[in-house]
């Protein structure tokens, strides 16, 4: 976990390595299917879901990691470090990629 500049929500947020990524990332494909054992496995409902419901485990897990709730599940999916490149040397911002060649933020050449 590494507070990091998010380029669609254009704020600093809690970004996940690819360990936490790997468990959110299944909890939001378990949020999709939400057989039978996923939803005993996370008390939720058996009858009608909405899909508010299934994806609370991925915001709860990503709230125990973060210490910072986020109301909308899918914008915890783009926060994983690994979608981000190095910070800009010039003002700091991370890259929008890993294969960026120049900063979004400042213009500045990626050398
Ligand atoms: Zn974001
Ligand atoms: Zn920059």
């Amino acid at each position: 976990m590494k507070i990091l500049y998010c380029w669609r929500c254009k704020m600093d947020v809690p970004m996940l390595d690819e360990a936490e990524f790997a468990v959110i990332h299944k909890l939001y494909r378990g949020g999709f299917d939400a057989t039978k054992e996923f939803r005993e496995q996370h008390n939720l409902s058996l009858g009608h879901l909405f899909i508010d419901e299934r994806f609370r485990p991925v915001r709860e897990a990503y709230a125990q990691m973060a210490g910072w709730n986020e109301p909308n599940e899918h914008a915890i999916m783009h926060h994983r470090l690994s979608y981000y490149g190095p910070p800009c040397k010039q003002c700091g911002k991370p890259l929008r990629t890993p294969v960026a060649s120049f900063c979004a933020a400042c213009g500045a050449e990626v050398q």
